[in-house]
């Protein structure tokens, strides 16, 4: 979602529905309250997602979260709705709001989003949907827990000081970090949730650098920026981040390395040039 469409709809959030302390009629309409259009398909799984991100979180989370449009839903968590394309970007598919304590997914924009940054090569991994959906949600999680560490009246200031890339950084940190330690409660529901998602990230990244050696070949000896460094000011390099969370999660050898080497050419030290120096 654009910034200015990203403000409108926080505008909207906060003149027609105040904060997340307003009375819905049902929770059905809830999301129609916000300003976007429930997307009631989506709503299985989405919901599994959820269910999925939050047994990974465990019970001592600081962060809660639940779906949005179940009766149930409790107020000591972020609502999650599951929306139709109104309002957000062809290739956006969740973004948080602090302002009415909500998250919003659009599943729709999934298929659009593999596509372009995993291109549609037959020798990609099948990745499970519903667990790249809770992985985005536990990274979602990281940023409200952030919101969470810094009073309202100081954020403000803070904002101004944190780079968005910085913030992104922060939420993929926390996110790498709940499945490592839900790793280690093997055996339980919570700790094959957790493996589940270091799985689908494993085949994301695989799949990541798929794309970049045989869609763009050659474009790795040759270290290209558009490959390597980052697309645009608020995010950082997708497959670098993927490939810093499954080094904290996995903390081996192998994947440490497979980061090192990315570093190396994404800040253009590998020692490969294409005419001798
Ligand atoms: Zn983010």
């Amino acid at each position: 979602m654009k910034t200015a469409c990203r403000v409108a709809l926080t505008i909207v959030f906060l003149t027609v529905l105040g904060c997340r302390n307003f009375s819905a009629s049902s929770p059905a309409q809830e999301a129609e309250r916000f300003g976007i259009t429930d997307s009631p398909g989506d709503h299985p799984i989405v919901g599994r997602a959820v269910a999925t991100t939050s047994t990974v979180l465990g019970t001592q989370s600081t962060v809660r979260i639940s779906a949005g449009w179940t009766e149930n839903n409790s107020k000591a968590s972020f609502n999650v709705y599951a929306a139709m394309p109104t309002g957000f970007g062809q290739n956006e598919i969740m973004a948080s709001y602090e302002e009415c304590a909500c998250i919003v997914v659009q599943k729709a924009a999934l298929s659009g989003w593999l596509k372009t940054h995993l291109g549609t090569n037959d020798v990609l991994l099948g990745m499970d949907t519903q667990n790249l959906l809770a992985y985005m949600l536990l990274h979602e999680a990281g940023h409200i827990s952030e919101w969470n560490k810094t009073q309202t009246a100081s954020r403000k200031d803070s904002a101004s000081q944190v780079s968005q890339k910085a913030m992104e950084i922060a939420a993929d940190e926390f996110a790498g970090n709940a499945i490592a330690r839900a790793l280690d409660a093997k055996g339980s529901e919570r700790g094959v949730a957790a493996a589940k998602l270091a799985m689908t990230l494993s085949q994301l990244s695989w799949n990541l650098s798929a794309h970049r050696l045989l869609d763009n070949f050659g474009g790795t000896i040759l270290n290209k920026p558009s490959l390597f460094g980052d697309s645009g000011l608020s995010h950082p390099n997708l497959e670098w981040r993927i490939l810093s969370v499954n080094a904290a999660i996995t903390k081996s050898e192998a994947a440490r390395q497979i980061l090192d080497d990315f570093e190396r050419r994404r800040n253009g030290d590998t020692g490969y040039h294409l005419f001798p120096r």
